[in-house]
């Protein structure tokens, strides 16, 4: 963990503005690599075992974590010496901690019993999203943010954020305070949800995304709803993000403008423990 320590924080290419939402590739600075299978030189596979697996730290990266609700960004790293060398990103995480993105890689195109050495700190790679499976992720997420701009734009500043869930396999967002939302409202809240949608997607409003001081983001965003708990962000700026108009804290990443959701649908709520769990999707094909 000390050698991790001393790794400067890697610089999010998505991060900072929308645009950088929209960056699929870049070269970057290998600053550590770490071999995760095998584990042990003393156990080396026979000679054409060919699975090697690798955790790499770059300078900068334009891969999404995996955090927030929102999947891991796919894609490829390889290496810009010859030959290539052609890494499989499995996974993506972030640290908290020390602000440092790693990249949970395999590649089958070295020999691990016999491979020359690994690449070194310093070495050059080239970064690549996949960016099909980028775009749905985004878009997915972005759902999400369009109920929340939904839910509050019905006027429901009772219900307060607590977990988003953007993956393909039964997407939501979830609300405390679902009983600030009367029984009989919420037996008309899907398709007026709905109406909602379409107007939105409709309007085809703009996303935004910026960096604030803590302190202002705090005071515009809980100016008329409060709904957010600054208190757990550590960084003198939090990354602000509007869709349909709804300003939130996120990091994830995020579709253009609303009439790139067009194809989303709330489809379901459920109360859970006094939280309102307000379910969304891609329409299915008729
Ligand atoms: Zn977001």
């Amino acid at each position: 963990m000390a050698a991790l320590a001393s790794i400067p924080p890697t610089e999010r290419l998505y991060l900072p503005s929308l645009e950088g939402n929209f960056i699929y590739t870049s070269t970057a600075t290998l600053l550590k690599l770490t071999k995760t299978f095998p584990v042990d030189d003393a156990e080396l596979p026979e000679a054409g075992a060919t699975l090697l697996k690798v955790d790499m730290v770059f300078d900068k990266s334009p891969f999404h974590p995996q955090g927030g609700g929102q999947p891991t960004d796919l894609g490829q790293i390889r290496s810009t010496s010859t030959p290539s060398i052609v890494f499989t990103v499995d996974k993506v995480s972030f640290s908290f901690e020390t602000n440092v993105v790693t990249h949970h890689c395999s590649t089958t195109s070295v020999d691990v019993a016999t491979a020359s050495p690994l690449p070194a700190p310093g070495a050059e790679f080239s970064l690549e999203v996949d960016e099909e499976h980028r775009k749905n992720m985004s878009a997915f997420h972005s759902a999400g943010h369009l109920v929340d701009s939904a839910i509050y734009s019905l006027g429901y500043c009772g219900l307060i954020p607590q977990k988003g869930y953007h993956f393909t396999d039964g997407p939501y967002v979830e609300y405390a305070g679902g009983k600030s939302v009367a029984e009989d409202e919420r037996k008309t809240l899907v398709p007026r949800l709905n109406e909602k949608f379409c107007q939105l997607i409709a309007d085809d409003i703009p996303t935004t995304i910026c960096m604030q001081q803590k302190e202002e983001a705090e005071a515009d965003l809980n100016r008329e709803t409060k709904v957010f708990d600054f208190s757990v962000f550590k960084e003198a700026e939090v990354r602000i993000v509007g869709i349909a108009n709804f300003l939130c804290p996120c990091g994830g990443t995020h579709v253009p403008s609303t009439s790139h959701l067009s194809d989303f649908e709330v489809t379901g709520i459920k109360m859970k423990k006094g939280a309102l769990r307000v379910k969304y999707d891609r329409k299915k094909a008729q």
